[in-house]
């Protein structure tokens, strides 16, 4: 073990007696600072992941585990939604695809707009909001962000100020604990997510300038992880993006690269095997085989058994998600 993997088992540890939130409680007033409180969350499990790994393996766009559904409506800079549904109740974690698109992506798993309890925003970038005034204008859902988040949206979700909830350092909704975590991005105040449900813990990670403490605290011990590989980085270097541009995604409040994510789930305490979604990869920037290429190479060289520790599936513009198995697309 790395000294900071120690140094994090040793957290964790610690946490073991940590609380864990009543269930049904109600929508805490703390006021939203988000260093993470995934820490109070992750011990309450007891027992690895994944008796029905298989259903992992089977399906195309969607993981179960347990009562957790786990889909990416969409993921890249063309657009980011994705559906989360833990017992009864359903989230989406961004709108950054028409709201059409999102209605048909829910069809899909036999859900309907309607199904929805809120919509969680990480930050006001177009290719995570661009959806959002329509899916407020044809639902009754609240939408849960930062202050900052929500005014830095403009003028387009003013009409529905009145749906707006401004996060909490972390919240129950229905069969749901819900903990927002700061993430390094150059947005207004941008976050992530991670989502509780009995023994399961699902964290959604991406647009990540760099990781974080925070971030490496909030995905320890998940049990789904959705989690950016954006670049490679000679990809981009040699690319077609301008230098400032180049240097904004690969600066600590632009995006997060192969090898980076790699190297950060090389890293990840985590119990049992983890179901990773690897999202957000640049149409421009990176191509499938060498984010496979790369993982394999990373993850081998500390000794993890894709397939075994890590379950690992890339994410596609339109969400489709492939499973990637030892390296075999
Ligand atoms: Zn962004
Ligand atoms: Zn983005």
């Amino acid at each position: 073990m790395t000294e900071s993997e120690i140094r994090l088992a040793q957290l964790a540890q610690s946490i073991g007696r940590a609380r864990r939130i009543a269930s049904g409680a109600a929508v805490t007033e703390e006021p939203a600072g988000y260093p993470s409180l995934a820490a109070d969350f992750s011990q309450t499990k007891s027992a690895a992941v994944s008796e029905d790994g298989g259903s992992f393996l089977k399906s195309q766009t969607v993981s179960h585990n347990g009562d957790c559904l786990v889909s990416l409506l969409a993921s890249g800079s063309s657009g980011n939604a994705a559906f989360i549904r833990c017992g009864r109740t359903c989230v989406l974690i961004d709108a950054g695809i028409s709201c059409r698109r999102i209605e048909k992506g829910l069809r899909r798993f036999g859900y309907a707009l309607s199904d929805l309890d809120a919509v969680l925003i990480t930050h006001e970038h177009t290719d995570h909001v661009s959806g959002l005034p329509v899916l407020l204008k044809r639902t009754h859902m609240p939408v849960y962000t930062t202050q900052e988040t929500w005014q830095a949206m403009g003028n387009k979700i003013l009409p529905y100020m009145d749906r707006f909830v401004r996060l909490p350092r972390r919240l129950s909704l229905g069969e749901m604990q819900i903990v927002p975590f700061a993430t390094s991005h150059d947005a207004a105040r941008s976050v992530g997510y991670s989502l509780y449900h009995g023994d399961c813990k699902i964290t959604l990670a991406t647009d990540l300038g760099c990781i974080t403490p925070d971030v490496m605290t909030a995905a320890s011990w998940s049990d789904m992880l959705i989690l950016e590989a954006n670049h490679d980085e000679t990809m981009l270097r040699n690319g077609p993006y301008p230098y400032a541009l180049q240097q904004r995604i690969l600066g600590n409040q632009g995006h997060l690269s192969n090898r980076t994510a790699a190297e950060f789930l090389s890293s990840l305490p985590r119990r049992g095997m983890v179901k990773v979604l690897l999202a957000h990869r640049s149409e421009h920037n990176n191509t499938p085989a060498l984010t496979v290429q790369t993982m394999r190479d990373v993850l081998t060289g500390h000794g993890l058994v894709i397939g075994q520790d890590m379950l690992l599936r890339l994410a596609s513009a339109t969400g489709s998600v492939r499973f990637l198995n030892g390296g075999t697309l």
